[in-house]
């Protein structure tokens, strides 16, 4: 600094009177230099000045002195001003930085008020308009109104909070290099065309914001002027929506739970929109997501629509018990369930009756598969007989609400008396509140003793006509026909006595006596209707399951249009197969009968989960390992139909006492497959198939793993066979073996001999003695004997396994390629079941 001072006096004093290169060679070696470099160094500084030297003087040496002389003092004033300047700007700055700050703030405070105050004006407006208006339609806006307001109030905000800490920050200010010092009132234009550019709000708000501090609450209401006009636009465009969409306040209807987009759907408004408001009230859901009714009911009220609570129950209204006139009411045919103890000839009786040879075809004498028939007695009584086994299906059947059977026909044999089915059947027919009749069978019989019938029912609160009673007896028998009629006519007596009414000019309701999977037909139900008449193309609802009548057969296996109250038929044209006592109502559209079918699917998922039914292997094992409190048997049950299914399982929980119970681990129809066997043997379970086997695999697991399989062909064996084992007494008794299995390759018609199967033998021998079974899918179809067992042309007794053989069934024909014919004999065993 010393040296430039220097310099700069020598240099201003040659530079105030000539041109300095004179000056500059009289002290040459020294002064030159200094000279130099002073002027280059002045030349540098003042440049604006410098600008005004060059107009005037020649060379450019002249031209950098003469600013440099001329602006030395005066830059140096220059220069203080302009720190004094700059210390002002600084301090100013920082004032007006911490002014901004404190405005900054206040403004902060008094948008939070004012956004409260306008919130609560518009809501103050919002109510005052829809008084006049309607609610709903206003409520809607008024959501997606709030919404662009936050939205605007949000951008502005923005701004604000990037330019207020410094301002000289600013688009504008920030251009500027700070050492050109920008004017105060530059700045001002500056801040003020900014203010203006971006909002008037702005700059007018922080002016007024700090008057209002003063003042209190007056910027508020200035400042919402612009957004007044804009809430007045948006009032009448409400308005003018509203006027159109005025006329769709809709009923919700409202379950315990709701989908969004359903509820959407409902309303008939958008999902986007419901979702928003969703949103509005914390709750972020998709559309696909499930809302409880309370919230639902919230938004529908936000739309303005009506709410309308429904229990889910409610979709079963639509087939809401109708209650017939009188005068609608005609005379049904009634509905006759035989029962009675085993082999007391209730099948036999049926097929006397309808004078059908059924029973060679029959297993064990036992009704196996459910169906129903139609017969006209003589005086040209229409009955309807089902066709049940036992008294498990008419319980189960009762339970599912399906009331069908008017009367009861006790099968009681004469030369047997009462036995433990007979009071079986007794004490169901009273719980049901059915009336009986007593047939006494087999009277044909040396044996018979009628009168010792009559006298043991009395114990049982039966008191026939022969003993003064009310309750009709006769006595018949299945084989000679004697007693036929007149059992006929007790019935039609008895029916007459019930004045059994229905309206046949309604939508029919029916029960599912026996359905099954048919392969080739789909899902079948034999449905008995009860009321109405149900017609080719009818839709329904049936259980779980829906459908449209796609063919209706009758019990002779014709075709019908129609079938009216009391009439068996079988309904094709399912969704799926539906479960014994399953009650069928025809619907007006199959959204309804959709719609009662899953709500009651769900319905009964629900009731299997809360009364924490095991589905999984795990589950099962678990449950059966926590309850220890009773000892149980646990057993694996597959069946040939579900109606079997069920009359065994309901058998099997009747079993028991405190300290032993049966538990059925698993039930199910079809062949018994590996699953089964791995449930059964971690659970240490025989398994009982009913007219089903075992499939190849699960044959070889169950000897692997020492899983025994038992095959019954009779409910009562298989339910004797477990009481026996629950209470611990199994004893000696005729036990089945397999001694072969031969595979039907193919069928040829042979006159005087019928179907004749061209067999090859698989396992073990066929023996022409030894009974068969004809197995289709693993599901015993038939058994019997053999008619013929051939070999080649020959006649033989006996075919070992590898060799090919010809076979033909006593009284059966139905034999097809692919079948399977087990082959068994009866043996004595000690009986072992587990
Ligand atoms: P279910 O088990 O009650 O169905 O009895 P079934 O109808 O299978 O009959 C059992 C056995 O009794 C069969 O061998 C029939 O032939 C025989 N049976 C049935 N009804 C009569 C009858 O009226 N007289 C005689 N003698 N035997 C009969």
């Amino acid at each position: 600094m010393s040296d430039s001072d220097g310099k700069k006096t020598l240099g201003l004093r040659g530079s105030g009177s000539r041109p300095g290169n004179v000056k500059q060679s009289f002290s040459h070696g020294r002064t030159k230099n200094v000279v130099v470099e002073t002027k280059r160094k002045r030349v540098v500084v003042p440049k604006p000045g410098a600008g005004k030297g060059g107009a005037g003087g020649v060379a450019a040496g002249d031209a950098s002195r003469r600013p440099a002389g001329i602006s030395d003092a005066e830059m140096e004033r220059r220069l203080k001003a302009l720190q004094a300047a700059k210390a002002r700007e600084s301090e100013e700055a920082a004032q007006r930085e911490a002014e901004e700050k404190a405005r900054a703030e206040e403004r902060e405070r008094r948008r939070a008020e004012q956004e409260v105050k306008e919130r609560e004006q518009r809501e103050a407006e919002e109510r005052a308009r829809q008084k006049a208006e309607d609610e709903e339609r206003k409520r809607k806006e008024d959501a997606e109104a709030a919404k662009r307001a936050a939205a605007e109030k949000a951008a502005p905000k923005a701004d604000k909070t990037a330019g207020t800490p410094a301002e000289a920050r600013g688009p504008a200010g920030a251009a500027k290099p700070a050492a050109q010092a920008p004017r105060k009132a530059e700045r001002e234009r500056e801040e003020r065309g900014r203010g203006t550019k971006v909002r008037n709000d702005g700059g007018r708000r922080s002016g007024k914001l700090t008057l209002s501090q003063a003042t209190g609450g007056e910027g508020g209401r200035q400042r919402s002027v612009a957004s007044m006009k804009r809430k007045q636009e948006r009032a009448r465009q409400k308005a003018m929506g509203q006027i159109e969409r005025e006329k769709v306040i809709r009923e919700v209807q409202l379950p315990e739970a709701i989908v969004v987009s359903e509820l959407a759907n409902r309303m008939a408004e958008r999902v986007a929109d419901v979702v928003k408001a969703l949103m509005k009230m914390g709750m972020m859901v998709t559309q696909n997501q499930t809302i409880d009714a309370d919230t639902a009911e919230l938004i529908i009220e936000e739309f303005g629509h009506k709410v309308v609570r429904v229990s889910d129950a409610d979709v079963e209204d639509v087939i809401k018990e109708i209650i017939d006139a009188d005068d609608d009411l005609e005379a049904r045919p009634p509905v006759i369930t035989i029962m009675g103890h085993v082999d007391h000839g209730k099948t036999s009786l049926l097929d006397a009756i309808r004078d059908a040879k059924v029973v060679s075809g029959e297993a064990g004498g036992i009704t196996q598969h459910i169906g129903a028939y139609q017969v006209t007695t003589d005086s040209g009584a229409v009955l309807s007989f089902l066709d049940t086994p036992g008294h498990a299906a008419f319980t189960s059947m009762r339970s599912r609400g399906a009331q069908v059977t008017d009367i009861v026909v006790l099968v009681v044999a004469a030369d047997d008396s009462v036995m433990p089915q007979t009071i079986e059947a007794i004490a169901h027919a009273k719980a049901a509140g059915v009336p009986m009749i007593v047939a006494i069978n087999k009277i044909d019989k040396p044996a018979a003793d009628a009168t010792r019938v009559r006298t043991e029912l009395l114990q049982h609160e039966v008191i026939v006509e022969a003993m003064s009673g009310e309750v009709q007896d006769v006595e018949v028998s299945a084989h000679t026909g004697q007693g036929l009629d007149e059992l006929l006519e007790a019935i039609a007596l008895q029916s007459e006595l019930l004045e059994l009414k229905a309206n046949p000019d309604r939508a029919a309701q029916g029960a599912v006596i026996e359905a099954q999977l048919d392969v080739g037909r789909g899902p079948v139900a034999t449905v008995l209707v009860q009321k109405g008449t149900l017609r080719q193309g009818d839709i329904f609802v049936v259980g779980e399951q829906y459908g449209k009548v796609r063919a209706l057969i009758n019990d002779k296996g014709e075709r019908v249009q129609e079938a009216g109250p009391s009439v068996p038929v079988e309904v094709l044209g399912l969704n799926g197969t539906p479960e014994a006592g399953d009650v069928l109502n025809v619907t007006e559209t199959e959204a309804q009968a959709r719609e009662i079918a899953e709500y009651r699917e769900h319905a009964a998922k629900d009731k299997r989960a809360a009364a924490g039914a095991a589905t999984t292997l795990e589950q099962l094992m678990q449950k059966a390992k926590d309850d220890e409190t009773v000892s149980e048997l646990p057993i694996l049950v597959k069946a040939d139909v579900q109606g079997s299914a069920e009359a065994i399982v309901q058998a099997m929980e009747k079993i028991g006492n405190d300290e032993v119970r049966v538990r059925v681990l698993h039930s199910g129809v079809g062949a018994i497959t590996e699953t089964d066997i791995g449930l059964a043997e971690a659970s240490g379970a025989p398994v009982m198939g009913f007219n089903v086997r075992a499939n190849a695999s699960a044959r070889n697991t169950a000897n692997q793993k020492g899983v025994e399989i038992r095959y019954y062909s009779v409910i009562y064996d298989l339910v004797d066979d477990v009481k026996a084992a629950a209470s611990g007494l199994l004893s000696a008794e005729i036990k089945e073996n397999f001694i072969g299995y031969a595979e039907i390759k193919d069928v040829f018609k042979v006159s005087n001999v019928g179907k004749v199967a061209g067999c090859l033998v698989t396992e073990g021998v066929a023996r022409r003695s030894a009974g068969v079974r004809l197995l289709r899918d693993n599901v015993v179809i038939h058994e019997g004997t053999l008619k013929t067992l051939k070999r080649f042309k020959d006649e033989v007794a006996e075919v070992q396994s590898g060799q090919e053989c010809g076979m033909a069934f006593e009284n059966y024909e139905d034999i097809r390629p692919k079948d399977v014919i087990e082959i068994f004999e009866r043996v004595e065993v000690t009986r072992t079941l587990d």
